[in-house]
């Protein structure tokens, strides 16, 4: 799977990409990041990619011309088939795992990161989708597009190593995942479950499915609606 990030901050993913996961799944090619400079489509000699906004307000909105110009560029230099172009913005849909389990079944995703006041809002119609990470306002559209990124590169066979992780975990069964313990044992009195350590599979599975469901019930009531 290929992603394709347009951002005026490029290096802003560098570290992030070279670390765990994600730098191993490179290497083996299991997917493919690239890293577009929308400042590489701005114009004139200061490459000038934004412009107050009519009407007047605060910031700079990002201008629907450099952003034609930058996604022609991209459809013909990356040959995009079976793709979504997804704008980050706080006024998209709000992401999910469900939404993720879909956009992991395209082979290209183009994640367009905003700044300052964001996008014209003639840019909506270059897009397939916009995406929202959270009822709050970030500085860009980077972290948002890491975040969607990461979520959806997990599902890609062969990124995460043992695959029965992806099936166990929180949102995965719609439920959040059960407590899990390790060494030691017995933590200044706080003790593992005397079932984690029994052995039997079955006791085990059941206790997890009711902690999962408990648990839920508790913190996340919305998810059982
Ligand atoms: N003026 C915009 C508004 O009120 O909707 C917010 C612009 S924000 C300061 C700059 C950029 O950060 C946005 O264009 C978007 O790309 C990104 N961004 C900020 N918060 C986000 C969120 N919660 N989800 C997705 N993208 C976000």
């Amino acid at each position: 799977m290929r992603f394709i990030i347009l951002t005026l901050f490029p290096e802003a993913f560098e570290s992030y990409f070279n670390i765990s996961l994600l730098k191993r799944a490179v290497a083996k090619k299991i997917i493919k990041i690239e890293l577009v400079n929308l400042r590489d489509f701005g114009e004139g000699p200061h490459k000038v990619v934004d412009l107050p906004p009519y009407g007047g307000g605060a910031g700079m909105v990002l201008r629907v011309d450099i952003m034609a110009k930058a996604l022609r560029a991209l459809k013909s230099k990356f040959k995009i088939q079976n793709s979504k172009i997804i704008l980050l913005t706080p006024q998209g849909q709000k992401f999910n795992q469900k939404i993720a389990n879909k956009l992991a079944d395209y082979k290209t995703l183009v994640l367009i990161c905003g700044r300052y006041e964001g996008f014209d809002e003639r840019i909506r119609s270059m897009v397939d989708m916009e995406i929202c990470i959270g009822d709050f306002v970030l500085t860009g559209g980077e972290i948002p597009a890491l975040a969607v990124l990461d979520t959806v590169a997990r599902l890609v066979p062969g990124v995460v190593g043992k695959s029965e992780s992806l099936v166990q975990e929180s949102f995965s069964d719609g439920l959040l995942e059960y407590p899990q313990y390790t060494r030691p044992e017995n933590f200044k009195g706080k003790k593992v479950p005397k079932v984690l350590l029994s052995g039997n599979h079955a006791k085990i599975a059941a206790w997890r499915a009711k902690e999962a469901l408990k648990r839920t019930k508790k913190r996340r009531p919305d998810l059982l609606k």
